[in-house]
């Protein structure tokens, strides 16, 4: 079982990459942000919940999250490992999947962190607000707000997989083939 934390921030690439993962390693990808757009779609109370923070740019509470991350993995009893895409956003989110991921006898291969620096993190999302129809790419203050959360809510869960020996930063800037490269070498040493 290999699963990979994928992390980074809003507008590193971690979608995109995600899908060619998934495509050459036959990974399982949960991405929090996904499942919680779909429940908007599906109009369900836990995205009616979800909407009314992530419109702000805000996390959604921990309790709802990683309840949430917890049943869309169990949901795949087969899986050969995940890929987790936005998730874990905060040190508890971290904790929790330890412990969720002991249970099953199973644990975190490595993080895999997206390094982009923040100027080309705005041009990014401001140019995928064009085809994205996300509200929360379409509004500059709100991709602020983003990007001020991810530095000091989730930044901090680096520190997290570094203490384990589990943390590798990957340079995030580049063509997608060169990103993909380098992710699936950063794979390749970790297994
Ligand atoms: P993303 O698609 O990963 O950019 O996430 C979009 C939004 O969903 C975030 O700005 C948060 O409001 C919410 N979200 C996604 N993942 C998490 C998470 N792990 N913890 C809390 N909120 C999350």
């Amino acid at each position: 079982m290999q699963n990979i934390v994928l992390f980074g921030p809003p507008g590193a690439g971690k979608g995109t990459q995600s899908a060619f993962l998934v495509d050459h390693f036959g990974f399982v990808h949960l991405s929090t942000g996904d499942i919680f757009r779909s429940n908007i779609k599906g109009d369900t109370e836990l995205g009616r919940l979800a909407k009314t923070y992530m419109e702000k740019g805000q996390l959604v509470p921990d309790e709802v999250t990683i309840r949430m991350l917890e049943d869309s993995a169990n949901a795949h009893q087969a899986a050969k490992g995940f890929i987790f895409d936005g998730f874990p956003r905060t040190t508890a989110q971290a904790q929790s999947l330890d412990q969720f991921l002991e249970g099953k006898g199973q644990s975190i291969l490595g993080m895999l962190a997206l390094e982009v620096p923040e100027e080309e993190l705005r041009t990014r999302l401001a140019k995928r607000a064009e085809t994205s129809g996300r509200a929360d790419d379409a509004d500059p203050k709100v991709i602020q707000k983003r990007i001020d959360v991810y530095n000091e809510e989730t930044a901090p869960v680096a520190k997290h997989y570094q203490s384990q020996g589990k943390y590798q930063g990957v340079q995030g800037v580049g063509s997608m083939e060169e990103i993909f490269g380098r992710l699936s070498a950063a794979i390749q040493d970790l297994s």
